[in-house]
């Protein structure tokens, strides 16, 4: 060890001594979603760097904060308690401020909203206030941009951001700017929801036509759904926000540390007989059947596939949640035809959708 390589050493003692001194506990108010800024990231037992590497993150992975200590963030990795330093994490909403000025060349003067109901809120991301929402086919003229999102024109005097996502660009002129609805008549604000993406790393789930694995269509799909409950006002809760194998146990776990309002797990089907086709809502416990029947007649309100109805089944991971739960089947990907719709972006916006909306419902 050379001379630069101990004085580089000395400094970093002195800065975790720094950090251990000074910084005292805080406990996250709210869960919260980073990404991975540095190209790689340990992944440790503990909340400090003398502490067992466990696994390692790379660049862009996105993690859920469950807790938060002397400058470490606490996630879950293979349904374990797991920490990471804060300083390598950038906050997923703050992330869309640092891109504005690079983004702003593609952004268009008009947008219709594209999706049924959606929040306009004070800053550019979820974690901003609601001030108003705006309904499917509503156009507003657009002023500003900060990464995923819009600042819009509410009428001649107000502004307000709405989720690029959930927008397309305005074909027609501007008819309406006065079309907005108040904010508290379709949402989940106060509601708890777990989101539970299916499978994961070393289980990839189902192997459909060509290879595709269960877990690689879970991925967007649930992706879609996090954003829809999201921008409804749900409080989201994930079990996995990675590629990686979370333990059923954990899973349930995870939605009975909360005050969990209700637990959706995300998945897609696979048969034998290759021409099973459509979509299937489970519950387990009699008393979730409601939920089932309000989520099912929902996405297929929202998607063109084969209505299968709402089964009970004893699955482990609907058994163990406390938490009304429902598990999804979301199509066949051993189907040619569910598999190639099943795939694409439009469809599983509209199971997202469909979720969102079965839970308004059934929370009604
Ligand atoms: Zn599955």
């Amino acid at each position: 060890m050379n001379h630069r390589a101990i004085s580089r050493l000395a400094f970093f003692f002195w800065l975790s001594f720094l950090l251990f001194t000074f910084l005292q506990p805080v406990q996250a108010s709210d869960l919260e979603t980073y990404e991975v800024s540095t190209s790689i990231l340990n992944v440790r037992s503990e909340p400090s760097s003398d502490s067992e590497i466990v696994a390692q993150f790379v660049q862009g992975n996105e993690l859920m904060a469950f807790q938060e200590k002397y400058g470490w963030i606490q996630t879950y990795y293979d349904g374990e308690e797991v920490w990471v330093a804060k300083h390598h994490l950038v906050q997923k909403d703050s992330l869309s401020t640092e891109n504005s000025t690079t983004e702003t060349s593609s952004t268009p003067n008009m947008v219709t909203i594209n999706s049924e109901s959606i929040f306009v809120r004070s800053g550019p991301g979820t974690n901003y206030d609601a001030v108003s929402s705006a309904l499917s086919g509503d156009s507003f003229d657009v002023i500003d941009r900060s990464g995923d999102w819009y600042q819009i024109m509410i009428n001649s005097s107000e502004t307000g951001w709405i989720a690029s996502w959930l927008t397309e660009q305005a074909t027609q002129p501007s008819q309406n700017n006065n079309n907005t609805v108040p904010s508290n008549s379709m949402n989940l604000e106060g509601y708890n929801i777990v989101v539970d993406p299916g499978h994961g790393g070393t289980d990839p789930g189902a192997i459909g036509l060509n290879g595709i694995q269960e877990k690689d269509v879970i991925q967007p799909t649930s992706s879609k759904v996090i954003d829809h409950l999201r921008d409804a006002g749900a409080n989201v809760i994930v079990t996995r926000s990675g590629d990686y194998f979370v333990f059923l146990d954990d899973r349930a776990r995870i939605s009975n540390s909360y005050y969990t309002d209700a637990f959706i797990s995300l998945h897609y089907d696979a048969s034998l007989n290759l021409s099973a086709s459509g979509v299937t809502t489970y519950f387990a416990e009699s008393g979730d059947k409601g939920l089932g029947e309000s989520i099912q007649s929902s996405i297929i309100s929202q998607v063109n596939l084969h209505d299968r109805g709402v089964r009970q089944a004893n699955y482990k991971v609907l058994v163990n949640t406390s938490a009304p739960s429902v598990l999804l089947e979301l199509g066949f990907i051993s189907n040619p035809h569910d598999l190639s719709v099943v795939q694409s972006e439009s469809y599983q916006n509209e199971v997202a959708q469909g979720i969102t909306n079965g839970l308004i419902n059934y929370f009604e």
